[in-house]
């Protein structure tokens, strides 16, 4: 029986569903629990990316919060309902974040990097996830794919150390455009130093590394993160959790049993669960 703590719903501004249609859904697979993590609102004093961020806007989260509510109470005695959050990590306006957050209490939070810095001199944040383009772009004007990795990696460190998200959302996302290893070397020592030093601040700092289905449907057509770190992970006994990160109802738990089946084979013996 498996549990998805990282899901989307309308309010993503990209996805699709209510959070009872997805419970309704989840019901249906037989989950456990159905975590919802909608993306937080970002502070507004942050340089919103041109493309449009997938955040919620301030204006829906009563309504969010409102709807999981609503679930959790329609579905009780069949499923665990969590409110959630998945919340960005900014060091530029952490203290607003900070302030933002505790206004808004929830069950948990996925604590996943989206945003790297800026980019566009200094003027916008610069969502590595967006499109090949803009991610070529902020490349260039970073530095190169090393200074990006490298970067993207320390902000998962810091945030891991400042913050108590229990999950730590798409470890490797910073992979998502670098398909056939175009701009980097996923296997180098360079950039496996930098996954083993966040891989110990995550366990030293008692975090769940979720493993992402949806990586398996993006640009890099492989789950977040790749095999070579699961084998890291495991050798570390490094707390896990299956994560569907769904935009829609029936994506929820999506690849779920092939998935796990899998890691089995590969060693893995528990998902942990909320
Ligand atoms: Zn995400
Ligand atoms: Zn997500």
């Amino acid at each position: 029986m498996f549990s998805d703590y990282h899901t989307h719903t309308l309010y993503s501004n990209h996805g699709k569903g209510h959070p009872r249609e997805m419970a309704a859904f989840a019901v249906e697979k037989g989950l456990l629990a159905l975590g919802f993590s909608e993306h937080f609102p970002l502070p507004q004093e942050i340089v919103e990316p041109s493309q449009g961020s997938a955040n919620m806007h301030w204006d829906q989260i009563d309504q969010y919060t409102k709807e999981v509510r609503e679930a959790q109470e329609e579905f009780e005695g069949k499923i665990k309902i969590l409110l959630g959050y998945e919340v960005d990590y900014l060091p530029a306006v952490d203290g607003q974040m900070r302030a933002n957050l505790a206004k808004y209490p929830a069950d948990y939070w996925v604590g996943s990097i989206h945003i790297v810095d800026r980019f566009r001199s200094d003027h916008e944040s610069w969502l590595v996830d967006f499109s090949p383009e803009v991610f070529e772009e902020g490349m260039a004007e970073f530095g190169g794919p090393r200074a990006v990795y490298t970067r993207y990696y320390e902000l998962i460190r810091e945030f891991a150390q400042k913050y108590d998200h229990r999950i730590v959302g798409h470890l490797d996302m910073i992979k998502k455009f670098n398909l056939n290893k175009r701009y980097f070397d996923t296997d180098s020592e360079d950039y496996l130093s930098q996954v083993e030093a966040t891989l110990d601040v995550l366990k030293a700092t008692g975090k769940i590394v979720e493993i992402n289905t949806a990586g398996a449907f993006k640009y890099i057509g492989e789950i977040y993160p790749s095999d070579k770190i699961l084998q890291m992970i495991l050798h570390r006994r490094l707390p896990v959790c299956l994560s569907s990160d769904a935009h829609q109802p029936d994506h929820v738990a999506r690849e779920f049993s092939s998935t796990w089946q899998r890691l089995v084979k590969m060693g893995f013996e528990e998902v942990t669960g909320l």
